[in-house]
């Protein structure tokens, strides 16, 4: 059986005229002879009717326990999923709505950003047989105790790759509003442009650093089942990049496209916290400060670790509990708060030097400062103030001419 997976994300299912250019890109695969699985998101953005947000603007979230959070949050896909079903029914085809549940997707108990474990897709393919275009309600799956659970913010995207993993596709394409993965957020850098070309590092990168255009985690999945991955705008013909492994077919594209530049994207992650802690080993202080960070089950970033000095990040939601172990521990700190994550990704900067330098010297002309900075083969991070952000992200894509 010839499947593919397509997924449309919110603004492509916000409307009714988006949702007709939706359906034509689901028309076309049936004509090319596809059995077609849809997975679709909520509609729309914040302020859209029964986008995520707005179902969680019907509820005081303190209130609610997660398990009905959950359940609510649910309802969003189901609504674009049974509309778009309408419109396909409308022209002719039969159509077949999943949920999560229904579509097979079992995950662990962690409600509102659950892991998923398993997936049957014996129902979705039984549906595909009996004709229909199967339309799977994205973000949300099933735990052992029959609850329905939700995957996170961008979770549609892991749903349409483990459904892609599970029914053997070797390709996903995912559909949003932009022309794929850019060198930039093309919302903040006008001349940002689409990278045809990347590997799964690469993207991962920039996805787990800000870019969102695609879940980090669909990246990691779809790396390891080696499905490649395809973002299109949904709007434009554009054709957008593909994502696949680094082998010698993505070096000769990747030229084609750039020749030998550095950096291939940047991105940002704002809300994060710069803490200094001085640490006197003979009263045990590392130790302490350490047991207590993983006792609290922080995440802690961009760690830099002297002999009487301890430097790293947290994120804003960790910064009440982190604050309150250094007072209660009696420790000397410093915080910086409102600092931002810069990330500059390529995987040709393994071994050039000066690239960093560059960096430095672009951002210390225009006054931006730099926190704190590390590296690995692929990506360079600097720490920087949140209102430094936007200008540094257009700073940086101008000095490494990434319009070109
Ligand atoms: P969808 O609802 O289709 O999943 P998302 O809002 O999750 O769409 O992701 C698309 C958005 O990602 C774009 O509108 C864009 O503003 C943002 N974005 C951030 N960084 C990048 C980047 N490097 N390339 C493309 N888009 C990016
Ligand atoms: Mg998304």
């Amino acid at each position: 059986m010839k499947i593919i997976v397509q997924k449309f994300g919110g603004t492509s299912v916000s409307s009714s005229e988006s949702r007709r250019i939706v359906l034509k890109k689901i028309i076309d695969k049936v004509k090319e002879g596809y059995h077609v699985v849809v997975v679709v998101s909520a509609m729309g953005r914040k302020g859209s009717p029964y986008s995520t947000d707005s179902l969680l603007d019907l509820i005081n979230k303190e209130a609610l326990n997660p398990r009905e959070i959950d359940l609510l949050l649910s309802c969003g896909e189901i609504i674009s999923g049974v509309t778009l079903s309408s419109m396909i029914r409308e022209k002719g085809y039969k159509a077949k709505v999943l949920t999560g549940r229904l579509a097979g997707i079992k995950t662990n108990d962690n409600f509102g950003n659950a892991e998923v474990l398993d997936v049957d897709p014996s129902n979705i393919i039984n549906s595909l047989k009996d004709g229909n275009i199967v339309i799977v309600a994205g973000f949300q799956g099933v735990n052992s105790n029959g609850e329905i659970t939700t995957l996170g913010r961008g979770g549609s995207d892991i749903t349409a790759v483990v459904l892609g993993k599970a029914l053997h596709c070797n390709q996903v394409e995912i559909f949003t509003d932009v022309d794929g993965v850019m060198t930039a957020d093309p919302n903040i850098v006008e001349n940002a442009k689409v990278i045809k070309t990347m590997c799964y590092s690469e993207v991962y990168q920039l996805a787990e650093n800000g870019a969102k255009v695609i879940h980090p985690k669909a990246v990691e999945i779809a790396q390891q089942s080696n499905i490649s991955l395809v973002i299109k705008n949904t709007f434009t013909d554009s054709e957008g990049t593909i994502i696949e492994k680094a082998d010698t077919n993505f070096y000769n594209n990747r030229k084609k496209q750039f020749n030998d530049k550095i950096l291939t994207g940047i991105t940002f992650k704002k809300g994060r916290n710069q803490i200094k802690v001085k640490t006197d080993d003979e009263k045990n202080e590392t130790e302490r400060l350490m047991n207590d960070i993983t006792i609290n089950k922080i995440n802690i970033d961009l760690i830099n670790f002297f002999i009487d000095e301890k430097i790293f990040t947290v994120e804003d939601k960790d910064l009440p509990v982190m604050t309150n172990i250094l007072k209660e521990g009696n420790y000397k700190y410093d915080i910086i708060k409102n600092c931002c994550k810069l990330s500059a990704v390529g995987y040709k900067m393994h071994g050039v030097p000066g690239v960093m330098a560059k960096i430095v010297n672009a951002l210390w002309k225009n006054n931006i400062k730099i926190l704190q900075s590390s590296d690995s083969h692929n990506t360079i991070w600097c720490l920087i103030y949140e209102k430094d952000a936007e200008a540094a992200l257009k700073i940086l894509h101008e000095e490494f001419e990434m319009y070109k």
